[in-house]
């Protein structure tokens, strides 16, 4: 058990050393100092970084071992790009600097914005988003201003598939927007005949439809060009939630599946270690007829120099301070350029290593939607449940075995989901090292259900009562309640 850094202390002991010439406070005005010391931990310098050393080994993260956590895309971030994106250059550079003094930066972030046109088939893109939801927050709010400058604001409805992201509905509520959900058909992907439905319904009132392609089981959307011509032809507009990109990338599209809108997420797919909360970036794709909305500045190159942007007819606004999270935009560029046209390299062995997985896991729990997948997908644990074992205590009993969990109930649509997702980075030797544990699971649920619903058994803390940890937050020391 670990002990925290004040049951470690040794009164007396002492890490530092000072001057009577630093210790001296006679310049602090009297009322401002303390009357009595503060309570601090007393230990030695060697022990005080044992004791953090300790704590950062307890962290899990892709360095450490497989992190199959879906729609995450937990794969291994270069560490040459944490390098490069710290160059003096970059960190240096006052984001109020003139355009001229700025050239280099400005010309990363053109250079960035035309790959990403390439990589989407967009034909402009906004770096300005900090995170994927932000990039939904930000393409909806082209959505919202392009109805309204081309008078239907009538158009107040956003249609969102049953399978889709959170973060989806949300955005496109904080936006204003009134959500109509539509259903999955058996093959886990959007009911064509409900979409019908609802645009004869709703009519007019459809400003969108916003989709996930893969979407959230990670299977192709095979009608997508069917519903783009439904969306397009009611004259609503088709929105790319491209969050996880990593299945199609240098394969195809979501222009050529007819998206008008997209948004990716750079810190998933083009390589900026995530899960700590941020910093990320969500940057926006639109086709030619919403350029003039885009949150300004955009980046652009007038011949000469690289400059910023601000005329744009209908543009809006700013959606974030200066030109987003600029050291993101430096890992992304340096991961593009390293993969060169490898890009679809990395799609094609995502798709592989999930299918791979899928194949040899379906064995022992329950495949609902038996297809090709791409870059995840998603098993249930019914066939444990009926043994008494949830998936979360499958989760749980992961960790016994050094394997981060997958993603868990999520999405809604499968019960006692586990969505899978490896990830290209990983070898095969990994894969099979996971499948066998998952098997022991399966097999230990049948055998000794005991092993897993007491799990986790090797992890400093064991079952948190995570409702009220979520509820009663309270992450003070007091001293003498220990
Ligand atoms: C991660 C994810 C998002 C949200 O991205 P954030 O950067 O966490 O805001 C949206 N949609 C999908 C499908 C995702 O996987």
């Amino acid at each position: 058990m670990t002990k925290l850094i004040f049951e470690k202390s040794i009164k007396g002991m002492n890490g530092i050393t000072l001057t009577d010439e630093e210790l001296n406070t006679d310049f602090l005005p009297q009322e401002f100092l303390r009357k009595e010391s503060p309570e601090l931990p007393e230990v030695s310098e060697l022990e005080a970084m044992r004791h953090f050393k300790e704590l950062s080994d307890k962290n899990f993260c892709v360095e450490s071992g497989f992190y199959p956590l879906g729609s995450c895309t937990m794969k291994y971030n270069p560490k040459v790009n944490e390098y490069l994106a710290s160059l003096e250059g970059f960190t240096s550079l006052h984001p109020l600097q003139n355009d001229e003094d700025a050239q280099g930066a400005l010309e990363l972030m053109y250079k960035l914005q035309e790959a990403l046109k390439k990589v989407t088939g967009m034909d402009a893109i906004t770096l300005q988003g900090s995170a994927g939801a932000h990039g939904e927050l930000c393409g909806m709010m082209i959505v919202k201003h392009y109805f309204k400058v081309n008078n239907q604001p009538q158009r107040t409805k956003v249609i969102i598939p049953d399978s889709a992201h959170g973060t989806n509905p949300a955005s496109a509520g904080m936006c204003g927007f009134d959500i109509v959900k539509v259903d999955s058909n058996k093959k886990g992907q959007v009911d064509v005949d409900h979409l019908k439905k609802l645009y004869e319904e709703h009519k007019d009132e459809i400003a969108a439809i916003m989709m996930t392609n893969p979407n959230t089981l990670g299977l192709f959307e095979e009608n997508i060009s069917e519903i783009s011509k439904i969306a397009h032809a009611n004259g609503s507009l088709l929105y790319y939630d491209g969050a996880n990109f990593n299945a199609i990338m240098g394969i195809t599209t979501p222009k050529q599946m007819g998206f008008d809108i997209v948004h990716l997420n750079l810190h998933k797919t083009f390589s900026t270690p995530h899960g700590g909360g941020g910093p990320g970036s969500g940057p926006v794709g639109v086709v030619e007829s919403l350029k003039e909305f885009l949150p300004v500045p955009v980046i652009d190159f007038d011949g000469e120099k690289y400059i910023r942007k601000y005329n744009l007819k209908n543009t809006i606004g700013k959606i974030k301070e200066f030109q987003g999270n600029f050291g993101v935009l430096v890992k992304a560029y340096a991961y593009i350029l390293m993969k060169g046209d490898k890009l679809k390299q990395a799609s094609q062995d995502a798709v592989l290593n999930a299918n791979y997985l899928k194949e040899k896991l379906k064995e022992y729990y329950e495949l609902p939607y038996d297809y090709t997948c791409m870059h995840e997908f998603v098993l249930s644990g019914d066939k444990q449940k009926a043994n008494g074992v949830h998936t979360l205590e499958i989760a749980k009993r992961l960790m016994d075995y050094k394997f981060h969990p997958p993603t868990v109930y999520f999405p809604l649509i499968v019960s006692e989901a586990m969505m899978i997702e490896p990830t290209e980075t990983e070898n095969k030797a990994r894969l099979d090292e996971f499948i066998d544990v998952m098997k022991n699971i399966a097999e230990e649920v049948k055998n000794t259900p005991q092993n897993v619903l007491s799990a986790p058994h090797c992890t400093p803390v064991k079952r948190v009562d995570e409702t009220n940890a979520a509820r009663h937050l309270d992450l003070r020391y007091k001293k003498d309640s220990m």
